[in-house]
């Protein structure tokens, strides 16, 4: 009986010692914004736990983790296109997220249909056009982007981004290869120039008259309106938002989302499962919306008011995993196609 009793309390302390140890959160983070910061800020002032960040590119931090195997420090991974999540997961690296909370958070077409990552807020590739030279009624779909009337018109940044890739690859879910081979090749054929720099260039380049047309994400529109930079501004200003295939009966406009999985072994699986909660619940999305200009992934939080004037879009309802279920192929387009 006496050693039982031992037994019990030894236990009593194993248990509660497990607990007090963890006290932080392991992020590998392929997210590059200042909110973040803030989120995990006010994370930590509101439950005591630390959150700790190793940034780097998603591939790397992917493959780190394989290396890594059970003895990863990692309980989360974060960034900003599903196809990467998607990667993942198909390495064997995750586990599904199990959370009502987080379920009535979250829209459902946003969801992933396995349940290995959530998102956190959304985003869209859209097109913006310059004032000066762009009628609106002259834009449509992004396949109108491959007609000869944008010689010479078209910016965009290089093939090597993963926000074009996602991009390509929903085209290829969409359309299927020759469609969308010939698109490429339509649309290299209309650049302004060789892709160089990121989408905030490509709005520049269009203040500055080297374009008329560029293919952005959303939220570096929001970015620019609200620098502190008046050139920045002034860029911001020189053009406006379209939202592309909207047309009764047609997809809806690319979108892709940032998102979280949890790595398999997750050491701090409870802390990790209490940020994912609070990140998806309204006080931090409205964090998000109005500092990333992002749109939210909790439906009851309205987008910053910068976002909300451009007036509500349709989203392509293709599954997210597509985004990287294509990549390999929409890569090989790019090459095909010359798109640099
Ligand atoms: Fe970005």
């Amino acid at each position: 009986m006496k050693n039982y009793i031992i037994l019990f309390f030894s236990l009593l302390i194993f248990f509660s010692c497990e607990e007090n140890n963890s006290n932080e959160i392991n992020i590998y983070s392929k997210r590059h914004y200042q909110v973040d910061i803030k989120q995990y800020e006010n994370f930590e002032k509101l439950t005591g736990i630390k959150v700790n960040v190793i940034k780097a590119g998603d591939d790397e931090l992917l493959e780190r983790l394989k290396n890594e195997g059970k003895n990863s420090p990692a309980d989360l991974f974060v960034t900003v296109d599903a196809g990467k999540l998607q990667k993942g997961v198909e390495m064997g690296l995750f586990q599904q997220i199990k959370s009502d909370v987080i379920d009535n958070n979250v829209s459902d077409d946003l969801k992933d249909v396995n349940g290995f990552w959530i998102p956190i807020t959304y985003r869209a590739r859209l097109l913006v056009y310059s004032n000066e030279r762009v009628e609106k009624s002259e834009l449509s779909t992004y396949e109108d982007l491959s007609d000869e009337k944008w010689k010479g018109r078209l910016l965009v940044r290089s093939s090597s981004n993963a926000y074009n890739q996602a991009l390509m690859s929903s085209l290829y879910a969409n359309l299927g290869e020759e469609a969308v081979t010939d698109w490429s090749a339509g649309v290299v054929g209309n650049f302004a120039r060789d892709p160089k720099g990121n989408d905030r260039d490509q709005v520049r380049s269009i203040a500055a008259g080297q374009g008329d047309v560029a293919i952005v994400n959303s939220y570096y529109i929001g970015l620019l309106l609200s620098s502190e930079k008046d050139s920045d501004v002034a860029a911001g200003k020189s053009v406006s938002v379209f939202f592309p295939n909207q047309a009764v009966g047609d997809r809806g406009a690319h979108i892709n989302i940032s998102g979280f999985a949890m790595t398999k072994n997750a050491p701090n699986k409870e802390n990790a499962m209490k940020l994912l909660e609070y990140l998806t619940g309204e006080e931090a999305q409205n964090t998000y919306v109005n500092n990333s200009y992002e749109y939210p992934a909790n439906p009851k939080v309205l987008p910053s008011e910068i976002v909300q004037s451009w007036g509500e879009f349709k989203r392509d309802k293709l599954d997210l995993n597509a985004l990287g279920t294509y990549r390999e192929d929409a890569i090989k387009i790019f090459d095909k196609t010359g798109w640099k």
